[in-house]
């Protein structure tokens, strides 16, 4: 069973238009794997559970990360959408089994939308503290330019690491954009010729996460390379 550790909130910031980082310093680490979540406990009105990924990756022992969206009358994300420093929260966690490999043997395709980024970065942060010359490509689905979340993290990865390739694509694109357009899973279909030696992982909102595993056994890739985690 996992353990229910408490913190407080250290910074809190808008990272994109309603999407929230939410930094929270526990009072006790507890080891996690880069994809799990905690449960948090919101303390507003009848106290509930919300699953949230964990979105810094295990080696920042500083803070543990979180990366919300806020849902129009939810309950859980508004009050982690209005979260301040110096705030207590309660947490349960490490939990989930949508976790990165031990082993990086493969070329990995992560693909996400919106805040299904969250589980996604620390994985592909891990890949890269530990190193790997296998090829990662990162197809990102957002609305516009200004939804990009970790745009900045995204971008410095791939001119660091010639073998980190990262998509985003709009599906509310402006005149000036000059990169993917559409649905990313129209993308991934596009641009994925050959699956040899691929792992995918698959992470947002559940709709988008049935339709990319669809494409993805469409593909040719078999059933135990899939991974994914689906939001709702
Ligand atoms: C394993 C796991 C990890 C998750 N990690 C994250 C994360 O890192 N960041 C994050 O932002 N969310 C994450 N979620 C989703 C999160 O747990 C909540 O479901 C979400 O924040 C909405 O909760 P709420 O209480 O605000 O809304 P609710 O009160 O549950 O719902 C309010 C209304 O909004 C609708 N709704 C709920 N979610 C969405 C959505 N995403 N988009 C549009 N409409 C929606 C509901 O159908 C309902 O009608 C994760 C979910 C799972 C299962």
């Amino acid at each position: 069973m996992a353990e229910i550790i408490e913190g407080g909130v250290i910074e809190s910031f808008e990272e994109v238009p309603d999407v929230r980082v939410v930094r929270i310093r526990p009072d006790k680490w507890v080891e996690f794997k880069p994809g799990q979540y905690f449960q948090i406990f919101i303390p507003e009105g009848e106290e509930t559970v919300k699953p949230y990924s964990v979105a810094s990756p295990p080696s920042n022992r500083k803070y543990l990360e979180f990366c919300v969206k806020r849902v129009e009358g939810g309950h859980a994300s508004n009050f982690m959408f209005n979260t301040e420093p110096g705030e207590r929260l309660k947490m349960q966690g490490p939990m989930g089994r949508f976790v990165l490999q031990e082993q990086i043997t493969n070329d990995i395709i992560f693909a996400a939308t919106g805040t299904g980024i969250s589980s996604i970065k620390p994985m592909i942060r891990t890949i890269f503290e530990r190193g790997t010359d296998r090829q990662i490509w990162l197809f990102f689905g957002i609305r516009t330019e200004n939804d990009i979340i970790y745009k900045k993290d995204f971008e410095t990865l791939a001119s660091k690491h010639k073998n980190f390739h990262f998509v985003p694509s709009l599906s509310r694109a402006s005149e000036a954009w000059n990169g993917e357009r559409g649905y990313v899973q129209d993308v991934m279909k596009r641009l994925i010729k050959d699956i040899t030696n691929k792992d995918i992982y698959l992470c947002g909102v559940a709709e988008m996460v049935e339709q990319m595993r669809k494409i993805a056994e469409q593909l040719g890739f078999p059933k135990e390379k899939i991974h994914f985690e689906k939001y709702v």
